[in-house]
């Protein structure tokens, strides 16, 4: 498999203008095909067919270098040694790992997923944690539990794509806060939150990824931390931590989740797709009490329960294999990818400029002045280099002068080529 592929809830597009209401059929112009045009839910209407997922179908051939996709690189897993311990499992406890389980999630995961926090200086119980279908389903959840359509979601500018796409089939309204290289900016949120009250508006919750950010790179720094915590919890705003990357830093130590600094005023989100793999789907929340309550009750009734065979092989994986130590190769082989990234884009985008992330999988890229990443891409696919454009981040159109760049799956020489390719393209509209 060559290194083009793209996840594909990483790819939204600003698609066409929602439906009002129910039309009848002779009204339904562009539509004509869906009969049930007029019968969908209003909460579909935010719903996007991605504009850029047609050239994404292009970008995913072999000789596209794509940069675009979120796809962890997963070759350097011990794949026979997992499917050793898969095929144990099922030959000692299929009946358990083929039954429904319970809503919560299986209680030995739970115990593991408590340790794996720790690493981040989290000091949660087993009961305080809820499995989920990958993160994504927890994003769903919180926010179904919480957003009546026309609450304020607070979000950092840009925010994950995935996140967004949830806040809007929950008819959320997303005001962005600007973020730096510490990440969000304190002094931001608390204007933000002053105007909001000030305008009668309803926040419910800030979302923010605090570690090597999807798309920006960029991680809250220590100190701003529990500036951000204090802020939030004056305005009475739940802050939604969502945490896959926080074990994938480059350099030096894990920073301590926000959770680790406030239980009650945070719901943490955790994952093994970046740490292990998304194949699975497991990841979790981490709530107060009442809220886990609730949590359960919306899972079970969107899944009766998360898949026994997933946490089990989850459980099993991190039993039987040395973890740990595939986090660490992780990280090495992401930061040489990052090292020819950030190179490349040196060598042959001097024009542009780019965060440089500490850990994960992007770097958020400006163009130079007037070019604009949406129109570009059609000619960048042609050039057989794909990236997602700045606009899919924002929830108000804005970005349209930043690309997000992931170096997870490509190899240090794709990349290379990838960004080579990418600046003809750049330099081509700039002399436009
Ligand atoms: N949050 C962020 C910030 C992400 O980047 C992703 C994956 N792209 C997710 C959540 C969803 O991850 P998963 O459902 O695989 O756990």
């Amino acid at each position: 498999m060559g290194d083009v592929s793209l996840d594909d809830q990483d790819v939204p597009g600003p698609g066409a203008p929602a439906p009002t209401g129910a039309v009848a059929p002779a009204q339904r112009g562009g539509t004509r095909l869906d009969p049930w045009f007029g019968a969908y839910a209003q909460r579909t209407h935010g719903m996007r067919a991605s504009e850029i997922r047609a050239l994404f179908a292009v970008a995913n051939r072999p000789e596209v270098v794509s940069l675009a996709g979120g796809m962890p690189y997963l070759e350097g897993l011990p794949l026979e040694v997992i499917a050793d311990a898969i095929q144990r499992l099922v030959t000692t406890r299929g009946t358990t790992v083929l039954q429904y389980g319970s809503g919560q999630g299986d209680e030995g995961l739970r115990e593991q997923i408590v340790e794996v926090m720790r690493l981040e200086s989290i000091d949660a119980h087993p009961d305080d944690v809820v499995v989920t279908t990958g993160s994504q389903q927890a994003l769903d959840l919180v926010t179904r539990i919480f957003i009546d359509p026309g609450d304020v979601i607070v979000a950092e500018a840009p925010s994950y794509v995935g996140a967004l796409g949830v806040f809007r089939a929950y008819q959320a309204d997303v005001v962005h806060v600007p973020i730096d290289e510490h990440g969000l900016v304190p002094e931001a949120l608390d204007e933000a939150l002053v105007r909001l009250a000030q305008q009668g508006r309803r926040v419910k919750l800030l979302y923010t990824v605090p570690n090597f950010h999807n798309p920006a790179g960029v991680s809250i720094s220590l100190e701003r931390r529990p500036q951000i915590l204090e802020i939030a919890r004056r305005h009475g705003v739940l802050v939604l931590e969502d945490n896959p990357y926080g074990l994938l830093g480059f350099d030096g130590e894990p920073l301590p989740a926000m959770r680790s600094m406030d239980d009650d005023g945070v719901l943490y989100l955790g994952s093994f797709s970046k740490t292990f793999a998304p194949g699975y789907r497991v990841g979790w929340v981490v709530a107060p009490h009442a809220v886990r309550e609730k949590l359960v009750l919306a899972s079970e009734s969107a899944i009766l329960c998360p898949s026994n065979a997933s946490q089990l092989a989850i459980s099993t994986y991190l039993t039987t294999c040395d973890w740990q130590g595939q986090i660490k190769d992780f990280r090495e082989l992401y930061r040489e990818r990052r090292d020819a990234m950030v190179g490349a884009l040196a060598k042959y985008l001097p024009q542009a400029s780019w965060t440089v992330p500490a850990g994960g999988f992007y770097t958020w890229v400006k163009l130079p002045e007037g070019l604009d990443a949406q129109s570009m891409l059609p000619r960048a696919v042609t050039n057989r280099v794909a990236y997602v454009p700045g606009t899919a981040f924002y929830a108000d159109g804005a970005g349209a002068d930043h690309m997000r760049l992931s170096f997870c799956f490509p190899t240090p020489e794709r990349i290379r080529e990838g960004v080579r390719r990418l600046a003809t393209v750049v330099n081509g509209e700039a002399d436009l």
